[in-house]
């Protein structure tokens, strides 16, 4: 969602004449767009804002501004008194304080002696570069639903991201068009549980609808969507999955743990027997899919043996991707008001490296029975000598080549497997496609 939001931010900045400066110290405007979901991020960021204090002393028309989670979706006091070198706060989801004071600060200062830089021209007042010119990605996330209104114990976003509201389908489907004029390829619909988009708005598709909606868009190759919640995945959902070739096979949905005690105190509203069944109804309506989980060890009070029902969980479902992480309580939540953060901390490290190294081997196992065949990859970028794409079923996928490959959507023979990766060369003419 923070990606998402920043995209959201960079193209707004493009249309306001700012381009992407290779140099933090080169630069005209920061922002800092921030993650509180665990302590260590809210550590990064205030490091990294006091790393810039310097360049905004030695440069008084910087602009730094700070977005996202630290900022918070209520009240801003706090943050304000805590970093009064900050020059603007956004809250998530929305860049406009920041668009706003831009804005004011250009018709105030330097627009009359501005050089518009090559390539750029006025539009309504306002320093645009055309469309066909700017750097576009090839894949863009999109949020359909923000906030959330779970309240899982452990979790800051409903308290920072506010209560669930889904975006206006038409506006989605505006800005996929309009991604799309620019050569996007590839759309990821994002929402804290994506499956309850339109549920609270009467006249609203649900995420099924919306799916077929975006399908229609001749420009797009891919949709995908995240992340989902187990007790929201509907058999319509799945169908969709099935059945539009567009829609990517893969879905995201977190487990958390896979014992019921610890789930129950997560709040998360369902059992290890009912995440298993669901796993199990994914399989069946939609074969080859994919599908990513998210695993918190060492929440307040899991033992030893609650632990093991997690890679018990794991084991035995053997899912494509798990997103990891060691449980560190956020200030405000439930569990943090109420449960002691009381599983030492080198036992969550010891938990973290079980479910990582039982991940690596499935994810080994997986690939290497991909070996010889070939599948298709939307690339989307060039590192150092190689492009990189993804499989439907999101398997990183690397291929050397000289030609332009960003953006196509070829068939590649896998030639090499490992645990994250896997490396193979093109199965047809990228020229033709
Ligand atoms: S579903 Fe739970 S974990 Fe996910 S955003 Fe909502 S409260 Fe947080």
């Amino acid at each position: 969602m923070n990606v998402a939001d920043s995209q959201r931010l960079a193209s707004a900045l493009e249309r306001l004449g700012y381009s992407e400066s290779a140099k933090v110290e080169e630069s005209d405007v920061i922002v800092l767009n921030t993650c509180m979901v665990r302590q260590s991020a809210e550590d990064k960021a205030l490091g990294r804002l006091s790393s810039l204090k310097p360049l905004k002393e030695k440069n008084p028309n910087l602009v730094l501004g700070l977005m996202g989670c630290m900022v918070g979706f209520r009240g801003q006091a706090d943050i304000r008194k805590k970093l009064p070198y900050v020059d603007v706060f956004a809250p998530p989801s929305d860049a406009k304080p920041i668009i706003d004071y831009l804005i004011e600060k250009q018709t105030t200062e330097a627009i009359n002696d501005f050089q518009p830089p090559k390539g750029f021209r006025w539009e309504s007042g306002t320093l645009v570069l055309p469309k066909n010119q700017r750097k576009r990605a090839v894949s863009a996330n999109i949020p359909i639903v923000y906030g959330c209104s779970h309240a899982c114990a452990y979790c800051i976003i409903p308290y920072k991201r506010g209560a669930e509201r889904s975006r206006d389908p038409q506006e989605i489907i505006e800005h996929i068009n309009s991604l799309t004029e620019q050569n996007v390829k590839e759309v990821v619909l994002l929402g804290q549980i994506v499956d309850r988009y339109g549920l609270d708005m009467e006249e609203y598709p649900t995420l099924a609808g919306l799916l077929r909606e975006i399908d229609k868009n001749e420009g797009l190759k891919r949709i995908r969507f995240l992340t989902s919640h187990p007790n929201w995945i509907t058999d319509e959902l799945l169908d969709v999955v099935r059945e539009l070739p567009k829609v990517m096979r893969h879905i995201e949905v977190p487990a958390q743990a896979g014992n019921d005690e610890v789930l129950r105190n997560m709040r998360r509203g369902y059992t290890d027997a009912e995440y298993r069944k669901l796993i199990e109804r994914i399989r069946d309506r939609i074969p080859g899919v994919s599908i990513g989980t998210d695993i918190i060890v060492g929440f307040p009070g899991e033992t030893d043996a609650q632990f093991q029902d997690t890679v018990n969980q794991l084991r035995d479902l053997r899912l494509d991707v798990v997103h990891l992480a060691r449980y560190s309580p956020r200030t405000g939540t439930l569990s943090e008001r109420t449960m002691p953060d009381d599983v030492p901390d080198e036992v969550k490290w010891e938990r973290f490296r079980t479910i990582e190294a039982l991940q690596e081997t499935i994810a080994t196992e997986k690939h290497a029975a991909m070996l010889g065949a070939t599948v298709e990859v939307l690339f989307e970028e060039k590192k150092k000598h190689r492009w990189q794409g993804r499989t439907e079923n999101m398997d990183l996928v690397f291929v050397e080549s000289d030609l332009d490959l960003r953006g196509k959507l070829l068939p590649v023979k896998i030639e090499w497997t490992g645990p994250w990766s896997l490396i193979g060369s093109l199965a047809a003419d990228p020229l033709v496609n």
